[in-house]
């Protein structure tokens, strides 16, 4: 059998997810990444996006991250982040609810700071997306 990934997803809160993949893929800050067994060495920011989790039954994972970094070696992946769910675990009222507020912030002059506004907003939108994906997994 094929290599496989040990994907651990950790937060400051807890061990988020643990196990075995056949492939992990990222949006880091340069752009979309796929890591399959035997890849090189890396140490890359991740952006705010779901992370996509390939199973050994073709069936797909998803998890929102946010804030965080991924380290890949030996066919071990360690993503450590701020924050981080599973869908399940996401209150998807409570992140339309906080992207809104973002939004309102980044609209209002002088207020409030529009960069801590801006990485709310992507932190809401990575969440929503996560189970967006989640429900639809289609892609
Ligand atoms: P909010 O404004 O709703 O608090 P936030 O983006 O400021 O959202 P974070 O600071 O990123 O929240 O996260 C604080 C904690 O709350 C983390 O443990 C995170 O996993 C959790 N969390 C944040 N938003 C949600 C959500 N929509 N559903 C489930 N857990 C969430």
């Amino acid at each position: 059998m094929a290599d496989r990934l040990q994907v651990d997803i950790i937060t400051p809160d807890s061990m988020v997810l643990s196990g075995k993949y056949n492939m992990v893929v990222v949006r880091s800050v340069e752009g979309e990444l796929g890591i399959l067994a035997g890849h090189i060495p890396i140490i890359v920011t991740l952006s705010e996006w779901p992370v996509k989790l390939k199973n050994e039954d073709g069936t797909v994972t998803y998890v929102s991250v946010s804030g965080g970094f991924m380290e890949v070696r030996n066919n071990q992946v360690s993503i450590l982040a701020t924050a981080a769910e599973m869908p399940a675990d996401i209150d998807a009222k409570r992140a339309r609810a906080a992207k809104k507020r973002a939004e309102k912030r980044l609209l209002a002059k002088g207020e409030y700071d529009h960069a801590r506004a801006q990485v709310a907003l992507k932190r809401a939108a990575g969440r929503i997306k996560t189970v967006e994906l989640s429900a639809s997994k289609t892609r």
